[in-house]
C-alpha cells in the first residue's frame, strides 16, 4: 500500500477542517501496520482513505500497483473486494447469523450463490467458530462477534485488510485472542494489515511497523523491532 500526498479536507461554509493532511506512507507487502495517535488524530479517516470509504481531497492511493483514486465505479468496486475491512462495533446484521452475515459479503463480492456457504464455512473455521455458525450476533461474545466480523472480511480472499480499532470494544483477555488471530491470519495469508487504534500495547503486541498521527499529519514512524531492541 503506498500512501501518497493525501489529504482529506472536509468542506464547511466558514472553516473547512483538514482531517488527514498531507500524508505519505509507504507499508510493504505482507506487514502489520499501526497507526496511533489521540482521538481525533485522522487515524479512521486515513484508513477509510485507503478503500476510498472517504475519498481524499488530493494525493494519491496505490494498493498493488494500482492507484485506486484514478479508477471509475465499476473498476473501484471490483478492486474493493480485495481489501476487507473490520470495525470496533463489528457491524454485523444482528437479524442474520453468523454464515449468513459472512455469505452476505460473498454475495456482494460476486461469488456465485452455490460456492458461497461452503467459503463462509471455511472462513468461519479460520477463526474457530466452526460450532457457532447458525448463532445470531446476539447470543455471541464481543470477541466472537470480532472473529464473525474478521471472517466475513476475510471470505472474499482479500490482499488487504483494515482494521479500525477493532479491539477497542472488548476486554484485555478478548483484546489478547483478536489480536493474535490478526497475527496469525498475516502470517499464514500474507495479507497486509493496517490496524488503527489508540493502545500503544496493540500496536506493540502485533504491528511490525507504527506511524504516530497528529492533527491528521504522521509526525512519527518507527518499527516494533527496534523498540524491542534499542540500539
Ligand atoms: P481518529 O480516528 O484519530 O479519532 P478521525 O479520523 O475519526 O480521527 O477524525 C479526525 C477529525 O476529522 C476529527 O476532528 C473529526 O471530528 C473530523 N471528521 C471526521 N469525519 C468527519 C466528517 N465526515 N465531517 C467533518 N469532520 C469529520
Ligand atoms: P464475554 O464475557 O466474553 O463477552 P459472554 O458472557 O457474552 O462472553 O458469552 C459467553 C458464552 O456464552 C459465549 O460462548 C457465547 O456464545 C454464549 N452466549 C452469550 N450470550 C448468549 C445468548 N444470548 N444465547 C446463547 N449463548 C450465549
Amino acid at each position: 500500500i503506498n500512501i501518497k500526498d493525501v489529504s482529506t479536507v472536509f468542506p464547511s461554509a466558514d472553516n473547512p477542517f483538514v482531517a488527514v493532511d498531507n500524508v505519505s506512507l509507504e507499508i510493504p507487502r505482507g506487514s502489520i501496520q499501526g497507526i496511533i495517535g489521540f482521538s481525533g488524530a485522522g487515524k479512521s479517516t486515513l484508513l477509510r482513505n485507503i478503500n476510498l470509504l472517504e475519498r481524499p481531497t488530493s494525493g494519491q492511493i496505490i494498493v498493488d500497483g494500482t492507484d485506486l483514486t484514478a479508477l471509475n465505479d465499476e473498476e473501484l468496486r471490483r478492486a474493493r473486494h480485495h481489501i476487507g475491512m473490520i470495525f470496533q462495533h463489528f457491524n454485523l446484521l444482528n437479524n442474520r447469523n453468523a454464515v449468513e452475515n459472512v455469505e452476505l459479503s460473498l454475495k456482494f463480492a460476486g461469488v456465485p450463490k452455490k460456492d458461497r456457504r461452503r467459503r463462509a464455512l471455511e472462513a468461519l473455521a479460520i477463526v474457530d467458530l466452526a460450532d457457532k455458525t447458525t448463532a445470531y450476533p446476539g447470543q455471541l461474545s464481543g470477541g466472537q462477534k470480532q472473529r464473525v466480523a474478521i471472517a466475513r472480511a476475510l471470505a472474499t480472499e482479500p490482499k488487504v485488510l483494515l482494521c479500525d480499532e477493532p479491539t477497542s470494544a472488548v476486554d484485555p483477555r478478548t483484546t489478547a485472542s483478536v489480536l493474535q488471530y490478526l497475527s496469525d491470519i498475516n502470517a499464514q495469508l500474507g495479507i497486509t494489515t493496517v490496524i488503527v487504534t489508540h493502545e500503544m500495547n496493540v500496536v506493540k503486541a502485533i504491528a511490525d511497523n507504527v506511524a504516530v498521527m497528529e492533527d491528521g499529519a504522521v509526525v512519527e514512524q518507527f518499527d516494533i523491532a527496534s523498540l524491542k531492541n534499542p540500539a
